[in-house]
C-alpha cells in the first residue's frame, strides 16, 4: 500500500514503486526519457424612480454658490474623475493585492533572472543534471526553473521533463514543485495535465493546502470533472469559507457545462457568505442569460447590488449586459456606449441623470451615522479631547450655519512658494459673502514667518475662525460643521478624507458619504499667488447604476483605464427599451 506523509513541505513516497506509477500520467510523453528510472516503468505513453428627485438648487435662508456647470469653463476636470491619480501609491498597492492567490515568483529582478535560466525545450534527466550542476546556483534549483517557467509561459513539456528528471533523481516530487507545476497547468489551460496532478495529490494526501484546492478548482471547472469541484468546495469549507474566486470559478464551470441552476445555487451560496462576487462570475451568468432567457430577476438583482455597493463593471462585464438586454425577448433593449454632459445629461438619450445632491431621507441618514459613528466614535478621541469637541460643537451651535468650511491648514500649504497665511488669506477672500468657517490649529495664532500677523487678523475678520490643539485632528470637526450646517454647506481641502470613509458603518452609508462628498468638496486647482481662484468643479449627477424604467445608465471602467477608489468612471452604457 501506498504510505503517505507530510514532510517539511515535501511529501516523501515512501514506496517509490507504487508512487512514481502515480505519476506516469504526468509524465506521459515526456519528450525525453533515455535514461528512464528503472523503477518507473515508462509507460507509452429593479428600477430606480428618480422622476420625482429634482435637483436642490436653491437653500433658503441660506447663501448658497453654485460651484457647479455655471462656473465650468474655468473648472478643470474634476478631482474625482477616473485616471486623475493614475500613478498614486493606492493603485499599487490594489495591484499587488490582486494577485495575492498566485504562486509568487518574487521581485520583477527575481523573475527575469529565473526566465533567463529556463531552456527553450524539454531536456532529458541527464540534460537536466548537467543544466543544475552548471548552475552558480543549484540551491532551489528545480523551484526557481518551475517558477521561471510560470513567468516566462513556457511550454508544459518542459515542465513535464523537469518532474521526470526530479521524479528520476529523488524518487519524490516536493510538493512545492507540485503545486508550482499545477499553477502552470491552470494557467495555460493544460486540463488533462490539471486532471492528472489531481489524482495524484488526492492519492497522496489526506487533504490539501486552500491554494492547492482553489487552483483545481479553478482548472477543474473547465473540464467534465467539473462537478468534483462541488466536492472540493465542500472540503474547503471545512478550513475555511471559500472565496469569491472559488466560487466563481465553480459558478463558471456549471455555466460552461449548461447547469444553470447549479450556478445560480453557487452564487446564492456566495451572496449568503456576504462575500463579494467578482466581475468575471457576473459575465458568466450574464451570457448564460443571453442564450437562456432565464433568471431575469436575478440578473437585474445584480445590477441593484452594483448600485448599492457604487461597484462600476468593467468594460468586458458591461459587453455581457448590453447583450443580455438586447437579447430579451420582446423588449426592445439598444445599448450605446457614451458619456455624460457637465450638467448631467445623457448624451446618447437626453435623459437626465440622479443629482449628486442628497435627498432628505438620505442627507440625514448620513448625518445620522457621521455624528455617532465618526465624531462620538472612539477614534476621534486618538487625538481629540472630548472636551476640545464639546467646546467645538458649542461655538458652532452659537453661530449661524456655514455654507462654506476651510480646511486652514491644509489650503494654506498648498504651496510651498508661499507664505501660508497669504495663501488662506488669498481663498477666504475669494470666498466672501459666504458665511466661511476656517478651521486652524492654535500654531497659527503664534506670528511667524509663514504666520503673518496681519493676515490672520484678516482672516478673522472675514471669517469665523475655530483653532484646534496643534495635534487634533481636523477632520471630524470639518464633518461635524459641515453636517450641521446643512446640505447646502460645502469645504474646501485637498484631503480627500479616506479614513473616515474606512470607519462608517456599512456600504450604504459610505456610499452616501463618497456621493456627499463628492457634491461638496471644493477642491483647488493649481495655486498662483496673485491671480483669481480656481476650484475644481464638484459633479451635478451621481455616477452610479440608474433605471428610470425605460432606460439604464450603467458607468463603466474602461480597458486600461487605472481608477483610484475615490475616482468615478467617465464612461457610460445608455440602454433604453423603445417599445
Ligand atoms: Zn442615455
Amino acid at each position: 500500500m501506498l504510505k503517505k506523509q507530510f514532510a517539511m513541505g515535501s511529501f516523501i513516497l515512501t514506496n517509490s514503486r507504487t508512487c512514481l506509477k502515480n505519476l506516469c500520467p504526468l509524465l506521459r510523453h515526456p519528450l525525453y526519457h533515455q535514461r528512464a528510472p528503472q523503477k518507473n516503468k515508462q509507460p507509452n505513453n429593479h428600477s430606480y424612480c428618480t422622476n420625482g428627485e429634482r435637483r436642490p438648487s436653491a437653500f433658503h435662508g441660506t447663501k448658497h454658490r453654485d460651484f457647479t456647470q455655471r462656473e465650468r469653463t474655468s473648472f478643470p476636470k474634476s478631482v474625482f474623475a477616473a485616471g486623475n491619480a493614475r500613478r498614486t501609491a493606492e493603485i499599487l498597492k490594489r495591484k499587488s493585492g490582486a494577485d495575492q492567490e498566485k504562486v509568487g515568483t518574487g521581485s520583477p529582478k527575481g523573475r527575469a533572472a529565473c526566465i533567463a535560466e529556463v531552456p527553450d525545450r524539454a531536456l532529458s534527466v541527464s540534460e537536466w543534471r548537467d543544466l543544475k550542476s552548471s548552475s552558480s546556483r543549484p540551491e532551489r534549483f528545480e523551484l526557481r526553473m518551475m517558477e521561471g517557467m510560470l513567468a516566462a509561459k513556457a511550454d508544459i513539456s518542459i515542465a513535464k521533463s523537469l518532474l521526470n528528471y526530479v521524479a528520476d533523481e529523488k524518487g519524490t516530487l516536493p510538493y512545492e514543485l507540485l503545486l508550482r507545476f499545477l499553477t502552470l497547468c491552470v494557467s495555460g489551460g493544460h486540463h488533462s495535465e490539471v486532471s492528472d496532478v489531481y489524482d495524484i495529490m488526492k492519492s497522496c494526501f489526506k487533504t490539501l493546502d486552500t491554494g492547492a484546492y482553489s487552483l483545481f478548482v479553478k482548472g477543474l471547472s473547465q473540464t467534465e470533472r467539473w462537478r468534483e469541484v462541488l466536492i472540493i468546495l465542500e472540503d474547503i469549507k471545512k478550513v475555511i469559507t471559500p472565496s469569491s474566486r472559488n466560487y466563481g470559478d465553480a459558478v463558471s464551470g456549471a455555466v460552461l457545462h449548461g447547469d444553470r441552476e447549479t450556478a445560480w445555487r453557487l452564487y446564492g451560496e456566495l451572496m449568503d457568505q456576504g462575500l463579494m462576487p467578482n466581475q468575471e462570475t457576473w459575465r458568466c451568468l450574464f451570457e448564460s442569460g443571453v442564450s437562456q432567457h432565464a433568471n431575469k430577476d436575478e440578473l437585474l438583482a445584480i445590477l441593484t447590488y452594483m448600485r448599492e455597493n457604487q461597484i462600476y463593471p468593467e468594460e468586458k462585464l458591461v459587453r455581457s449586459l448590453k447583450a443580455w438586454f438586447e437579447s430579451l425577448p420582446d423588449e426592445n433593449w439598444r445599448g450605446k456606449f457614451t458619456s455624460v454632459d457637465p450638467r448631467g445629461v445623457c448624451q446618447s438619450c437626453g435623459t437626465e441623470l440622479e443629482s449628486i445632491q442628497l435627498t432628505e431621507e438620505e442627507y440625514a441618514q448620513l448625518k445620522h451615522r457621521v455624528m455617532e459613528d465618526v465624531i462620538e466614535g472612539r477614534d476621534v478621541f486618538n487625538k481629540t479631547t472630548p472636551e476640545e469637541l464639546e467646546s467645538f460643537k458649542s461655538f458652532v451651535k452659537k453661530r449661524p450655519a456655514f455654507d462654506v468650511i476651510i480646511d486652514g491648514l491644509n489650503v494654506a500649504n498648498i504651496t510651498p512658494k508661499c507664505v501660508k497665511s497669504q495663501t488662506l488669506l488669498a481663498v477666504v477672500s475669494e470666498l466672501q459673502g459666504l458665511n466661511i468657517l476656517v478651521l486652524g490649529r492654535k500654531h497659527m495664532q503664534q506670528p511667524s514667518r509663514n504666520w503673518n500677523r496681519h493676515d490672520m487678523n484678516q482672516i478673522k475678520q472675514k471669517a469665523h475662525c475655530f483653532f484646534t490643539e496643534n495635534i487634533s485632528e481636523d477632520d471630524p470637526f470639518l464633518l461635524y460643521a459641515a453636517l450641521h450646517s446643512g446640505n447646502h454647506c460645502n469645504f474646501v481641502s485637498r484631503d480627500l478624507m479616506r479614513d473616515h470613509k474606512a470607519c462608517l458603518p456599512d456600504n450604504a452609508t459610505r456610499r452616501l458619504f463618497f456621493k456627499w462628498q463628492r457634491g461638496h468638496q471644493l477642491v483647488l486647482s493649481n495655486f498662483i499667488p496673485g491671480k483669481r481662484i480656481h476650484f475644481q468643479r464638484t459633479s451635478l449627477y451621481d455616477t452610479v447604476v440608474q433605471s428610470h424604467g425605460k432606460t439604464w445608465h450603467v458607468p463603466y471602467d474602461e480597458d486600461r483605464g487605472d481608477r483610484s477608489t475615490y475616482e468615478v468612471p467617465q464612461r457610460w452604457l445608455c440602454l433604453s427599451n423603445d417599445v
